[in-house]
């Protein structure tokens, strides 16, 4: 017995060393990343049910690996978080997102709102509101075209300095959303302090929208709470005409998924926008 929890102890042990290499030859290549242009941007379209219109566009990271190929961001992003890498990535997106929200609405999108990811770790550092701002007039972007995707871990830890550079950032202007709603430690009294203007409605509890289940529906339920709250709703991961009708019916203001559009290049834009265009 002796024995055998000897073995599986350095068993254990290997296994564990290997993965701290892994982990930290990937904290290496990220912060290469930076420098050698690895990280881009994909843009997914939200539809604004009620005028059929794009309302603007989440922007997702991507990196592309010369060896290593395209890595999801849900890989690397906590190994960022913990190793704090998450800092200057997270202040290129904004920086570039903003840049790019600029470029699509002058080839036809005009009134295009860009919706970025936010750390915990970037929104408890005491200058994070005054670097956006910068990155604002920097770009020329409007503030009420920036949004800024929030999760409910940021009422984890360093409540105070989150919610401080969220309440000057929604005065100055920019929209805050909460992403992944009903996944976290979600109260409504949470909710109240929170300076949100719009929820999104995590895709679980969209894609349990079907047939059987559209009657007795939580999130026919959490749309209309949160309307009552002076909150607007987003649905994600949207993937059937039947879940965007559901959520149309229910008073939903916004939809993203892969019915409507998956994340696309800019590039991949101007072209939707040429079509639109010529049709
Ligand atoms: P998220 O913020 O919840 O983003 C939505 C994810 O759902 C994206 O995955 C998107 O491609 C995917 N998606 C969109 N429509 C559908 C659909 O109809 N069905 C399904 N099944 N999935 C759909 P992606 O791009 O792989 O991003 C994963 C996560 O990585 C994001 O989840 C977000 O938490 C994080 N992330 C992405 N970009 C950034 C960033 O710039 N900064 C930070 N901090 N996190 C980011
Ligand atoms: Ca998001
Ligand atoms: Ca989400
Ligand atoms: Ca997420």
């Amino acid at each position: 017995v002796k024995e055998l929890g000897k073995n599986h102890y350095r068993f254990y042990n290997t296994e564990m060393r290997e993965a701290l290499i892994k982990r930290s030859r990937l904290e290496e290549a990220l912060r290469k990343a930076l420098i050698h242009n690895e990280l881009i941007l994909q843009f997914q379209p939200q539809l604004d049910l009620r005028s059929g219109r794009i309302r603007g566009f989440e922007a997702l990271i991507r990196w592309v690996h010369p060896e290593m190929g395209t890595i999801s961001p849900n890989d690397f992003i906590p190994v960022a978080e913990e190793s704090g890498v998450i800092v200057p990535i997270g202040e290129w997106v904004i920086r570039t997102a903003c840049e790019r929200n600029k470029s699509i609405q002058n080839i036809g999108y005009p009134q295009s709102i860009i919706s970025v990811n936010i750390s915990a770790i970037q929104l408890q550092r005491p200058d994070f509101a005054e670097m956006v701002i910068g990155i604002l007039n920097e770009t020329q972007l409007a503030p009420h075209d920036l949004e800024l995707e929030i999760t409910e871990s940021i009422l984890m830890e360093s409540f105070q300095a989150a919610i401080g550079n969220l309440e000057t950032l929604r005065d100055y202007g920019v929209l805050i959303a909460l992403d992944d709603f009903g996944t976290g430690y979600s109260s409504l009294s949470y909710l109240k302090r929170l300076p949100i203007g719009a929820l999104k409605i995590d895709k679980s509890f969209v894609q349990d929208i079907t047939n059987e289940s559209v009657e007795d529906s939580l999130v026919e339920s959490i749309v209309s709470l949160v309307h009552r709250m002076g909150i607007q709703v987003i649905a994600e991961g949207v993937e059937s005409q039947e879940q965007l009708d559901c959520l149309r019916a229910w008073g939903c203001e916004y939809a993203q998924g892969y019915l409507i559009s998956k994340p696309l290049y800019e590039l991949e834009i101007r072209q939707m926008a040429a079509e639109e265009d010529a049709a």
